[in-house]
């Protein structure tokens, strides 16, 4: 039994903790660390298939709302984090796929498509069923568009 709290890699103790798990979003380094399980005194984890997914998913919904703004290879991870090809997004964002693969070989996206992509993101995880309508183009796509607001200047009335 005591072989179960060792490390495989180098023998030493493990003991159950934060997991330092750093995922490189197209260039971009993000430290996830919201993912506990066991780890060694020498730093050693390993990280099951499904962890390391959602650590991708969480990694990119981070940089694609870093403040510097993402690159298209940020979009194309986040696209990629969540099993969707370039049509499907392109379905999702009310976009021709055409436009997606431009988005995507930008060094810089738009704000509005960033913010459209971390929602799509958010719904994968919190909001499945939402997901899968909006991928299917049977509920309307997400905005990629800044809203305009018009102003009207206001008519004063003489008293
Ligand atoms: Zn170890």
């Amino acid at each position: 039994m005591a072989k179960k709290n060792t490390c495989p890699e180098c023998g030493s103790k493990q003991r159950s903790g934060k997991l330092p798990v750093e995922i490189d979003v197209a260039g971009v380094k993000v430290t996830d660390g919201s993912v506990v399980g066991p780890i060694c005194e020498q730093g050693h984890y390993t990280l099951s298939q499904s962890e390391l997914e959602e650590s991708e998913r969480r990694a990119a919904l981070a940089a694609l709302t870093s403040i510097n703004g993402p690159s298209g290879a940020v979009l194309r991870f986040a696209r990629k984090s969540i099993g969707l090809r370039q049509t499907d997004l392109a379905v999702a964002l009310g976009a021709a796929p055409e436009t997606v693969c431009r988005w995507e070989s930008n060094t810089h996206i738009d704000r509005q498509v960033s913010l459209a992509m971390a929602q799509l993101l958010t719904m994968y995880d919190e909001q499945p069923e939402q997901f899968d309508l909006i991928v299917r183009a049977e509920q309307p796509p997400l905005r990629t568009e800044p809203i305009t607001v018009h102003v009207v200047p206001r008519r004063r009335h003489s008293a």
